[in-house]
């Protein structure tokens, strides 16, 4: 409102209150030009227009001496009450001990009587109001809304002042929801909205008749600051409890990563990251429910911040290395191989071999995978064209697309520029999308994968399976091909009910007519089962692990011998 006032151009209103009608009428003949205003002859008669329903006063000035209700007693009165303890009073008087006490008592500034100098008085009160508008601003970011815990900004801005103030050691604590967006999808948003208040009134409590405090950073996350606790486990774990009896998901997980600060530690930013760090490490881990920062998550860090700071030069020196593994088709005869899938490899010159298991969730998650998949897109694109020269045939090659690179607003451009670079069409680089990106924003990623389609780009769903999706997603998702989590195939002969699953899941692509990759097959016995079912394509280690594009080709040149020995049969 405040703003809309400052901003649209509308006079902001002023309430004089004076029991002498001469005095009103000065200060109003002094003002009235800049604000619009209203008089009250005292105290009580004050307080009933500025509680009035459609007061919205600027600024009060405020007579001491009155009958009924004096002023005093207004200021009182405003300072109590939450909605009338944001309009700042100015007192008019003459007296200089009440002067001093009406400002202490939380008046903003004192005009004295007589009234001689009008440009003085319309600056004042200017003056005021401008900074009690400010301070408003400030307010309204001071708090979050919903839990009422402090902004992340404010928690921030607050933290040095307050630790000028400490002597105790103190912790840096981030607190998680494990997968509150799920909590959230299957609740609603206000049951998930109760949840992370509910966390904010259990910080506050916990926080209670200490010098702590917490800030609600986004989503489900929080941080606290507090006194040092050798242990936070039990605690945790009763606030855990009480959670889940407020709430109708019973099933809440709350995860807390602790760093204790040292006593110099002053750069606030880097130990919340390091309690961060401990609370991730944590993720998934039902049996625990708080975690501290240590030497292990220490080194990891130091080595996740090599990856990140040696990235660069890798994709300059080409120290990524693109490896190929085959799908093969198994319905005919013989295996026949069908197409390729693209595996990064980091050839490190002083760590050596890196998996992508080890720095491809670390660049999702601060975004440089999108470098490092448009090197691995172009690599890929570049390999299937020299395949194409050599071999006159298209061997289609799958590449990975991150998550992010679904956000990534120029990905279709991106792809359709390496392919038109190479001169290649969409169907020769198939694109797969782990299932997992499919839960975290199912609109947005529905959206792309529909554009990418209508463009010719076929979509392969990846690890189907080890998400939270459930079947009946397939009839809604718009994919072309479906690769099975490994895990399934892993437990596949020893476990009947992942033998049945699979059977299911073969059965319902078939019925969308969505072929089936297996991956991670390295038995003939998987191998053979998985024929019987139906399943049409089949990638894993008892055809070939991934292998640099030489040897791959040499699986090329094999598979043309076969094919031109099976046309000489026949001749
Ligand atoms: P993914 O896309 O599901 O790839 C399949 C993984 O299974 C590969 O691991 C492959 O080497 C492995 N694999 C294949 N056959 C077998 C088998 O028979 N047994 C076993 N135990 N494993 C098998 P890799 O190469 O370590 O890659 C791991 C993950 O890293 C990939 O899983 C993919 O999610 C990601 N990744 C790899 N390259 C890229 C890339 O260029 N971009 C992106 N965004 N992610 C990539
Ligand atoms: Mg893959
Ligand atoms: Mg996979």
């Amino acid at each position: 409102m405040e703003q809309l006032m400052k901003s649209g151009g509308m006079k902001r209103r002023v309430l004089i209150v004076d029991d002498e009608m001469i005095n009103r009428e000065l200060l109003g003949a002094m003002i009235s030009a800049t604000y619009d205003v209203d008089f009250a002859e005292n105290g009580k008669d004050a307080l009933d227009k500025l509680r009035a329903p459609d007061a919205h006063y600027s600024l009060i000035l405020l007579d001491l001496l009155m009958p009924v209700l004096d002023g005093f007693e207004v200021i009182k009165a405003c300072h109590a009450d939450e909605f009338l303890r944001r309009i700042p009073i100015i007192v008019m008087t003459s007296e200089k001990s009440a002067k001093v006490k009406s400002i202490r008592m939380g008046a903003a500034d004192f005009i004295t009587k007589p009234y001689d100098m009008p440009e003085v008085i319309l600056a004042r009160c200017e003056r005021i109001i401008e900074l009690s508008e400010d301070k408003s601003i400030i307010d309204s970011t001071e708090r979050d809304p919903l839990t009422g815990l402090y902004t992340r900004g404010y928690f921030f801005a607050y933290l040095p002042g307050l630790q000028a103030h400490l002597d105790s050691p103190m912790d840096a604590m981030v607190l998680n929801i494990d997968r509150f967006h799920m909590l959230n999808e299957l609740f609603g948003r206000e049951e998930g909205d109760k949840v992370l208040r509910c966390v904010g009134d259990s910080i506050k409590a916990f926080l209670e008749g200490t010098r702590g405090i917490a800030c609600r950073t986004e989503g489900d996350n929080f941080l606290i600051y507090c006194e040092h606790h050798d242990d936070y486990e039990q605690e945790a774990r009763d606030r855990q409890d009480e959670l889940n009896r407020m709430t109708q998901a019973h099933n809440i997980h709350l995860r807390i990563g602790v760093y204790a600060c040292e006593s110099d530690d002053v750069d606030f930013e880097r130990c919340f990251s390091r309690a961060k760090a401990a609370c991730d490490r944590i993720r998934g881990q039902f049996e625990l429910v708080t975690t501290f920062y240590d030497h292990e998550i220490y080194e990891k860090n130091v080595f996740c911040e090599r990856l990140i700071g040696d990235l660069q030069d890798a994709i300059d020196g080409r120290q990524f290395v693109v490896y190929y593994q085959p799908k093969y088709r198994i319905q005919g005869e013989r295996p026949v191989l069908a197409s390729a899938e693209a595996l990064i490899r980091w050839i490190h010159p002083t760590l050596g071999f890196i998996s992508p298991g080890d720095f491809i969730p670390l660049f999702e998650k601060n975004g440089l995978i999108r470098k490092v998949d448009r090197y691995v897109w172009r690599e890929a694109a570049a390999q299937i064209r020299r395949w194409k020269d050599t071999y006159g045939r298209s061997i289609p090659v799958s590449v990975n697309v991150s998550r992010v690179d679904i956000f990534d607003p120029d990905l279709e451009e991106k792809l359709q520029t390496i392919l038109k670079d190479n001169a290649l069409n969409p169907g020769d680089m198939y694109l797969e999308i782990t299932e997992s990106a499919y839960s975290d924003n199912a609109d947005h990623l529905i959206e792309v994968v529909n554009r990418l389609r209508e463009s010719g780009f076929r979509i392969e769903m990846d690890d189907f399976g080890s998400g939270y999706s459930s079947l009946n997603m397939l009839t809604t998702i718009p994919i072309d091909v479906l690769k099975l989590d490994m895990e399934f195939i892993r437990n596949m002969l020893t476990d009947e009910t992942n033998e049945k699953l699979v059977g299911l899941m073969i059965d319902i692509a078939s019925y969308l007519d969505v072929p089936v990759v297996a991956e991670g097959v390295e038995e003939r016995e998987q191998l053979d089962a998985l024929k019987q079912m139906g399943c049409e394509l089949v990638q894993g280690y008892y055809f070939s692990p991934p292998l640099p594009a030489g040897r791959f080709e040499e699986l090329i040149i094999k598979e043309i011998k076969n094919e031109s020995e099976e046309t000489h049969d026949y001749d």
